[in-house]
């Protein structure tokens, strides 16, 4: 199924999801007010236009309103993506997704009625962060404010134990959603599972339980 996207401002970001978008083989509209950016685009999105986003007869003129998504990825001008977010606002765009540049520009976003925030930089520094605390965290997922998904690999701590043993839901109140083992993937494992070194273990839960779970569990002494 083909859908319909614009993707506005071809930094590193907006031009990544371009790319990415485009070689799923979606329709993509890419604009940007620089003719070097979007003359790097004409042969990967289905079009590419010139186009300062901060003017509405421009976006009337582009026919954005007859597109479904459009992703706001300008960088550096806050006010150029928070005019362009508000035009497409007015224009009745069914779903907006704008790249915050800060704190105050993602509560400015929020208030204007954009329908996600993302905020790359923030988020994959948090997700880092994680890794680099211990090897054994490998990835770190943000769910909510205050609810997370990790990917942790078994340690020493928990190698030849069952689920049962280990305790997990009781002691840390997290849950074990699923179990990678080499190439197999066991969603919702049973108690009885036992953990082997190295194993990965995906465990979602709020991020206080999940910071216990984590050091008590995964971080190995040796880290
Ligand atoms: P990143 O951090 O993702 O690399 P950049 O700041 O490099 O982001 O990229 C933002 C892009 O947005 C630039 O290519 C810039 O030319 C484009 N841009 C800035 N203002 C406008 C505007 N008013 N209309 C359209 N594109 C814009």
């Amino acid at each position: 199924m083909k859908r319909e996207f614009a993707v506005i401002g071809l930094g590193r970001f907006g031009g990544s999801i371009c790319r990415e978008l485009s070689n799923e083989g979606m329709e993509v509209l890419a604009i940007d007010i620089e003719e070097e950016k979007v003359s790097e685009f004409k042969n990967i999105a289905s079009h590419a236009v010139i186009a300062d986003t901060t003017d509405e007869k421009v976006l009337i003129e582009l026919g954005i309103r007859n597109i479904d998504h459009v992703i706001v990825a300008i960088g550096d001008n806050i006010q150029a993506s928070i005019l362009t977010t508000l035009m497409l606002k007015e224009l009745g765009i069914n779903k907006i997704t704008v790249k915050a540049q800060n704190d105050y520009h993602e509560k400015v976003l929020n208030k204007i009625g954009a329908d996600q925030v993302v905020h790359p930089e923030r988020d994959m520094g948090k997700r880092i962060a994680h890794s680099i605390i211990s090897n054994n965290i490998l990835d770190h997922l943000e769910l909510s404010d205050d609810h997370s998904i990790v990917e942790v690999k078994a340690g020493k701590k928990m190698s030849g134990k069952t689920l049962v043993e280990l305790d997990i839901r009781a002691k840390y109140g997290c849950n074990v959603v699923a179990i990678k083992q080499e190439k197999e993937i066991n969603v919702s494992p049973m108690a009885t599972e036992l953990i082997h070194e190295n194993d990965i273990l995906i465990v979602i839960g709020a991020d206080k339980d999940i910071s216990r779970f984590e050091k008590h569990l995964v971080v190995d002494d040796e880290d």
